[in-house]
């Protein structure tokens, strides 16, 4: 597998550009040549691809045990040691990284260029950045008077439990693991059911360079597996992402051991397109088209989805238009396939839930504009497949209001920029958001007025380490770990023109 990882994540920041996507076709091929000689035992459609342990309480007081015995010494390490570790992985990372992309693939079917690009890149930045700031990391000292100073310093928590969704795996693992290894943390991480694969895969390469019991892997399912992980007595910390009706659970299970909680939860996303975006027929309205076209990144199962389109009405046919041609331009097929934008949606269960979905949507008496049923792809006509979905309608509606997690968006329209923050802010949740506009004023008041933890303007889906990133309402998103809030955090993220986005 090795070999093309730089140029391809050189390629990754041109990759949508036209001269860009042949580029990273070209070094794609070569890579897949090996990944087709694997997957020719794979053929069938269903075929086990591997076997997993479904752990339980037993296994979770065995990963304690082994945290526990690790746990003083690790945390007595250096900030620079913890550092040079978190490096050290990030370069067998970078060094596996095909590898890494083409397993997220087949554990999650979402298409290579996405896991090649955005994933495995994404996870390797991650681990660089926690190795960074650690070091960075200063106490402060306060002169309480002449003789007497008081310090803050920084102490790891002791062990904590860290439960991750099936939708990004090693990118969820990251978020979690980094920044609690970089404390000084040890770790017990409880994958998703669905995708337990890579992040086993993960822990194989880099397990030589973590000292044992410091970070420990769990399978297993939620109510066996992650239940007894956030009740244990000895975790200090229960970190979660997945759904709000899960993290519920995760803050009553906490609540036993009264130990802190930060959750990760899901989000029902607002992308708002002002008129100014049609002003002139240019770069800059491509990018918006490019904006809108973004709920079906990653087969739509992305917590910030954009998945709620506000349009405003004066310009909506044409930019609707201009929008829907790009839709239809979206190729689905094989996951591996390098020109294949969409996937397959995660599992059956995520397969069925977004089809019942469009089913509610049709009976709600919303239009659909484009897709609106499954897709049978060519090589796996059974596989989760569904093809993106728009769906015109009033955010009073259910799939307006509740999170779908599929390539399905809806799609309203509004009169003034306070009818938009109106209906942006109509919502439980309070994640991602997206203002598309050439006017600073508009950006301004809008990028303030969303309740949201990321307001991206002019931009979407960009996520580096160093960009604030929070969460308000039911969404309450913490992505530094051992951070505490008190407030609100909202990221702001402005793009000029030149800023690629998206991943199509
Ligand atoms: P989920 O809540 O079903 O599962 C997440 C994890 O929790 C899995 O590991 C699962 O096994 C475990 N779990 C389930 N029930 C449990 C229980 N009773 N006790 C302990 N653990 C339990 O979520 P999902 O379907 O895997 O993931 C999709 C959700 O994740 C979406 O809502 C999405 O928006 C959200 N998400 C949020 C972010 C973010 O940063 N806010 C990022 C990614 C995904």
């Amino acid at each position: 597998f090795n070999g093309v990882a730089y140029p391809i994540q050189k390629a990754a920041a041109a990759m949508y550009t036209p001269s860009g996507q042949a580029q990273i076709r070209e070094l794609t091929d070569s890579y897949l040549k090996n990944a087709r000689i694997i997957r020719s035992t794979l053929e069938e459609y269903g075929s086990k691809i591997a076997e997993v342990p479904r752990s339980g309480k037993k296994d979770i007081d065995l990963a304690v045990q082994a945290a526990h015995k690790a746990a003083t010494r690790w945390a007595k390490t250096s900030a620079s040691q913890r550092s040079e570790i978190l490096f050290k992985i990030a370069d067998r990372m970078q060094k596996n990284l095909e590898k890494l992309a083409i397993v997220e693939t087949w554990d999650n079917g979402k298409a290579i260029r996405e896991t090649l690009a955005a994933d495995i890149p994404l996870a390797i930045d991650h681990f660089r950045y926690f190795g960074s700031v650690i070091r960075a990391e200063a106490g402060e000292i306060s002169d309480i008077d002449a003789d007497t100073v008081s310090m803050e310093v920084h102490e790891p928590l002791g062990i904590v439990g860290q439960i991750i969704p099936w939708n990004f795996p090693i990118l969820m693992l990251t978020w979690k693991m980094a920044p609690a290894l970089a404390a000084g943390n040890c770790t017990i991480i409880k994958t998703a059911e669905q995708t337990p694969i890579s992040a086993l895969i993960l822990f194989e390469l880099i397990g030589d360079l973590i000292p044992p019991g410091v970070a420990n892997i769990v399978t297993g399912f939620g109510p066996e597996a992650g239940k007894p992980l956030a009740q244990h007595p000895d975790i200090k910390k229960v970190a979660f992402t997945g759904e709000t009706t899960t993290g519920r659970l995760i803050m009553q299970y906490a609540s036993e051991n009264i130990i802190p909680v930060t959750l990760e939860l899901g989000g029902k996303s607002p992308n708002v397109f002002l008129e100014s975006v049609m002003d002139k027929d240019d770069a800059f309205l491509d990018k918006a088209v490019e904006g809108l076209v973004l709920f079906a990144f990653n087969q739509g199962e992305v917590c910030t989805c954009p998945s709620r389109a506000l349009i405003q009405e004066n310009i909506y046919d044409k930019f609707m238009e201009r929008c829907l041609t790009r839709i239809s331009a979206i190729t689905m097929d094989d996951p591996l396939d390098s020109d294949t934008m969409m996937g397959a949606q995660a599992s059956n269960d995520q397969y069925e839930k977004i089809l019942n979905y469009i089913d509610i949507g049709k009976q709600e008496g919303a239009e659909v504009l484009i897709g609106g049923e499954k897709y049978a792809n060519s090589l796996y006509p059974q596989g989760y497949y569904i093809k993106p979905t728009v769906f015109k309608g009033h955010n009073k509606m259910r799939i307006f209001q509740e999170e779908i997690f599929g390539p399905v968006l809806s799609v309203t329209t509004f009169k003034d920029q306070d009818e938009a923050l109106k209906i942006a802010n109509d919502t439980t949740y309070g994640l991602g958001s997206g203002v598309w506009t050439r006017d600073i004023h508009q950006m301004q008041l809008l990028s303030r007025g969303i309740e949201a933890g990321r307001v991206w303007c002019n931009c979407y889906h960009a996520y580096p380490a160093h960009a604030s990133f929070g969460g308000y309402k039911k969404s309450v998103d913490f992505l530094q770990e051992q951070s505490i809030q008190e407030n609100t955090k909202k990221g702001i993220m402005i793009a000029t023109l030149f800023k690629d986005i998206g991943c199509h």
